[in-house]
């Protein structure tokens, strides 16, 4: 294998971009086969994508909550991202490994505004919408999980955060921060693009000479109209 591409999800057009580079793997955050296959037929993407793969000797690799729950992970490379200091595990450590969870918590150098932080976690993502509720005083201290991690609020909760960056909350979710710690969902895709990034930095740190090309076609299939 000569080369591997790396994607947020594994698309038609992630695939041709492989074959037109000539990578033999595709490294994806997302893992193509999420249900068990009962056949491969075209009728879905997925079993296109996955026909076709084995078609042109393309493997698929998805690191997905290995890459969320390892201690230098996603959740703490958006951290990193959004500026975060003192940054610590938000949920339960995994019994194998302490350093190793979902979510983490961290600080701002200094106190911003809701608004203001929302306007710098939008920058920095590119996203093009926040959805967010509560908040009202300042934000300091940020509890962050990559992905869908409505179901970390809680731990947010009781860590004291401030405000809880994360995506796929519900209605529900966004009436019991009115008042509290706010929330903002930023979005599924923008929360894990930084996924790319990531194996990028570890992969050209243990092998520097493997060539590595960041998929130009992973992009969000969510789409908004905003004016
Ligand atoms: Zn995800």
């Amino acid at each position: 294998m000569e080369s591997a591409l790396l994607c947020v999800d594994i698309t038609e057009a992630v695939l041709d971009e492989a074959i037109k580079l000539g990578a033999g793997l595709i490294i994806s955050h997302h893992p193509i086969i999420f249900h068990p296959l009962r056949h491969i037929t075209g009728g879905t993407y997925i079993e296109r994508v996955v026909a076709r793969a084995i078609t042109c000797g393309i493997a698929l690799y998805a690191c997905h909550t290995n890459l969320d729950s390892a201690p230098d992970g996603m959740s703490r490379r958006l951290g990193n991202l959004l500026g975060l200091r003192n940054v610590i595990l938000l949920g339960n450590p995994s019994p194998c490994d302490p350093r190793a969870g979902s979510g983490v918590l961290g600080e701002l150098p200094e106190p911003m505004q809701l608004h203001e932080f929302l306007r710098h976690v939008k920058k920095i993502l590119g996203a093009e919408v926040i959805k967010y509720s509560g908040g009202g005083k300042k934000v300091r201290k940020v509890a962050v999980c990559t992905g869908a991690g409505a179901s970390m609020a809680g731990d947010a909760r009781r860590s004291g955060a401030d405000v809880f960056v994360s995506s796929e909350f519900r209605y529900n979710d966004f009436l019991d921060a009115a008042g509290g710690m706010a929330i903002a969902d930023v979005g599924h895709f923008e929360s894990e693009y930084c996924a790319i990034d990531l194996v990028y930095d570890i992969i050209t740190k243990k092998i520097p000479t493997f060539a590595l090309h960041k998929s130009v076609e992973s992009v969000n299939p969510v789409n908004y109209i905003t004016a």
